[in-house]
């Protein structure tokens, strides 16, 4: 079974009451993301009304998805729960660990051979859990949800920045870091800042060459790359319900672009046709049952601006076309002359080398019929591609309908690369070049969400523009950046002057969908007997060993590992490029544990003091000396120490390598919460100035460790080389569960514990 209905129509039953209880306790009408999430309670029904942007609130999402990169540490975790299945129903997509190069039938040979030991590894373990599997070429993960799994008034988390996708069907859906989606699986509770809230009131109809994804690169342009940051962005108005619905995935898509926590759009006529195309006509009904549940009360749209904490208007009849970048989503540009003055001023290369059509903002049967209307036009009017032209379908079910239709067959005779129904150049996995780093200054444009320096094909000098499909390929065959498919012409190859006319296309497939297989693998029942698949000798994939618990005596004459300077991301903390393929190694990645962090004592990276020889060498290789030694460490950072991704080897990688304490001024919050769940001590200094009593060969004492208990400082005897002490005060925000985490070595050895007994 691809979805769960019976676990629907619980989340609509139980929404009528705990809905009208929460807009008694707010005293007010409510948004349709206050609905979804006061329905969504761990708790059950609200007794409180929380306080957005302040309050953190335990919530009870109804699914989960994963991606092929993150499901790995993640499952491996949830392998430590000691449970037999996944505790809400999850899905895992293999979609990232695909290269594109020749094309989709060479392309995905090439990556079963390379990853096969991924895959299989994760189809062993889901298969064991209880988890729906999507093979390699099933599709990308956030067309395959929408596809499947969204539904209206939902709440998801998914292992992937993007899952944010699947409000386009009218869902609060959110990307985690694989602990958070590890606690859920266990059948804990998902902990998440009640969310301010944006409202986007769209007027206006979207006509001619004006599409969904110019909405979100204008609200890009309008609330920059961090303004949604903590943020719901919820989207309504005529204009709204007036686009389809999976335009309205494009738009929630991007939403991860300006920072926001996701977007959402109200129930309507669009999804409820989608989930009728989509062979889900039982979780059409059951919405209709419960319409004006999964819509914002009447009185919010009337008034917007007394309900969301901030309001932005967009008419999209006065839309139009934009291309944002380069190297940042928010950087608009109307097509056309504005273009030529921005590109020209800033040496940008106007001639286009690529136009590439999908990821999962943009591959739907709406995107690619209309941009095959552009193709079309090109063929019939005598036109010449000037830019290569490469195409990902977003899922098997969109290929194989769209293929049927002939819509793959006008890019083919463009000679369009089509290749695999998965991420390909959006994520890099583009063999462009064989030597990137030294790759020419160049220009692309795409229809993909991220525009990153080197995230397409790795070259610094690739410019890449973000576009609607339509546009995409309009600029691909003229093959300049600021060609304005509107009113510029193009001479043909009989040196005639051609226009084009206004994109054409389907919202859905007139003859409907249609696919042999999907790739879509379901687990069996009883997994107690299905072994998980792991080589021995792997070096992308280990099972994890239960951390030990750090003893109170392990908590005395700890050595300063390092002195963090500055900035220290997760990224400085668990560095991605090439370290991505170790993903499910813990041992392998821990080689590049804070290898990007800047020691105070010297200003360089990855050179530290091994204490114990008096030699500066690597971090990992000092920190795994100190192992040897069986001696535990201290890590000593600045402000806002591990912002960046949720990603949860940068907590697991110095824990498994032996560091006992994070001691900085201040942490973001995220990673915070994932030392605590490694059973590892994340600690502030009660006065921010001690950060500069640390000098490089110190030694530390937490004296009063075995009295660690709630809202009580710790202390620390911190013993320098000289043998002169300072004593120190440093805080914690454990709580009492917390704490059992930190006691029993990790959160997951505890729910092992609580689960065997
Ligand atoms: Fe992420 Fe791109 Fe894949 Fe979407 S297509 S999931 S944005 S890598």
């Amino acid at each position: 079974m691809a979805f769960d209905i019976d676990m629907i129509k619980k989340v609509y039953a139980n929404m009528s009451e705990r809905v009208d209880a929460a807009r008694d306790l707010v005293g007010k009408p409510l948004t349709l993301s206050e609905k979804i999430l006061y329905s969504h309670l761990w708790e059950g029904k609200a007794t409180k009304a929380f306080t957005r942007g302040k309050d953190y609130v335990d919530f009870a999402p109804d699914r989960i998805a994963c991606q092929d990169a993150t499901a790995q540490m993640a499952l491996l975790q949830f392998m430590q729960a000691g449970k037999d299945k996944v505790a809400v129903p999850t899905t895992v997509h293999c979609d990232h660990l695909i290269q594109a190069k020749d094309g989709a039938v060479a392309d995905l040979k090439n990556a079963n051979d390379v990853s096969s030991e991924v895959f299989d590894f994760l189809e062993s373990v889901s298969n064991k859990y209880g988890i729906g599997f999507w093979k390699p070429g099933a599709g990308i993960i956030h067309q395959v949800v929408l596809e499947n799994y969204a539904f209206p008034g939902g709440m998801m988390i998914g292992t992937d920045s993007h899952t944010v996708n699947a409000g386009g069907l009218g869902m609060v859906a959110i990307g985690v870091g694989g602990a958070d989606a590890v606690d859920v699986m266990a059948g804990m509770a998902w902990e998440l800042k009640f969310p301010k809230l944006i409202g986007v009131r769209l007027t206006g109809k979207l006509s001619g060459w004006t599409a969904p994804k110019d909405v979100i690169l204008k609200v890009a342009e309008i609330l920059t790359a961090k303004g949604g940051t903590g943020a719901i962005v919820e989207y309504f108005g005529p204009g709204a319900t007036a686009m389809s619905c999976t335009g309205k995935g494009t738009i929630c898509n991007m939403g991860a672009e300006i920072g926001a926590t996701t977007s959402t759009f109200g129930y309507d006529e669009s999804m409820e046709r989608y989930l009728r195309a989509t062979d889900r006509a039982d979780v059409a009904d059951a919405a209709n049952k419960v319409k004006e549940y999964l819509t914002a009360d009447a009185e919010v749209y009337a008034n917007p601006e007394q309900y969301f904490d901030q309001v932005i208007d967009i008419n999209l009849s006065e839309l139009g076309p934009l291309l944002n970048g380069p190297f940042t989503p928010d950087l608009s540009t109307t097509v056309g002359k504005d273009m030529t003055d921005k590109a020209t001023k800033n040496e940008w290369p106007l001639q286009v080398e690529w136009g590439l059509i999908g990821s999962c903002t943009n591959s739907s049967y709406e995107d690619l019929s209309r941009a095959s209307s552009i193709a079309q036009q090109a063929i019939d009017k005598g036109l010449k591609m000037k830019a290569e032209l490469g195409i990902n379908p977003g899922s098997e079910l969109v290929r194989f309908t769209t293929e049927r239709d002939g819509i793959l067959g006008i890019f083919e005779k463009l000679d369009a690369k089509i290749f695999t129904n998965a991420c390909g150049p959006c994520i890099g996995q583009w063999a462009r070049y064989s030597d990137p780093k030294n790759a020419p200054k160049n220009s692309i444009v795409h229809s993909f969400n991220r525009n990153f320096a080197k995230r397409a094909d790795g070259n610094p000098n690739t410019h890449a523009f973000v576009a609607s499909p339509e546009v995409t390929a309009a600029i691909a065959i003229a093959g300049r950046l600021d060609f304005n498919p509107m009113t510029d012409t193009l001479i043909n190859e009989d040196g005639q002057e051609v226009k084009f006319d206004e994109p054409t296309g389907w919202e859905l497939p007139p003859k409907g969908f249609e696919v042999q297989d999907n790739g879509y693998l379901a687990p069996v029942e009883d997994g107690s007997k299905v072994e998980v698949k792991v080589a021995e000798d792997s070096e992308r994939l280990e099972l994890l060993t239960p951390f030990e618990p750090i003893k109170d005596s392990d908590m005395q004459g700890m050595k300063l590992l390092i002195k963090a300077f500055g900035k220290c991301t997760t990224d400085h903390i668990s560095m991605a490029g090439p370290w991505l393929r170790f993903r499910g190694h813990l041992d392998n990645i821990s080689n590049n544990c804070l290898i990007g962090a800047v020691n105070a004592f010297g200003k360089k990276t990855n050179f530290v003091k091994n204490q114990l020889t008096g030699e500066y060498g690597g971090v990992p290789d000092t920190q795994r000396e100190y192992k040897k030694a069986g001696i535990y460490t201290v890590v000593v950072g600045d402000h806002n120490y591990g912002e960046g991704s949720s990603r949860e080897h940068a907590a697991m990688e110095p824990r498994h390598l032996g560091v006992a304490a994070v001691i900085v001024k201040s942490f973001a919050r995220i990673h915070e919460t994932n030392l605590k769940k490694q059973g590892m001590l994340g600690l502030t200094f009660a006065n921010e100035a001690d950060y500069d009593l640390i000098q490089e060969d110190d030694t530390f004492n937490f004296v009063d460790i075995a009295d660690f208990a709630p809202d009580k400082p710790l202390t620390v005897e911190i013993v320098h080389a000289d043998g002169s002490k300072d004593t120190i005060k440093v805080n914690h925000t454990y709580n009492a569960a917390q704490i059992a985490w930190y006691r029993e070595g990790s959160a997951l050895n505890l729910i092992k514990k609580e689960n065997a007994a």
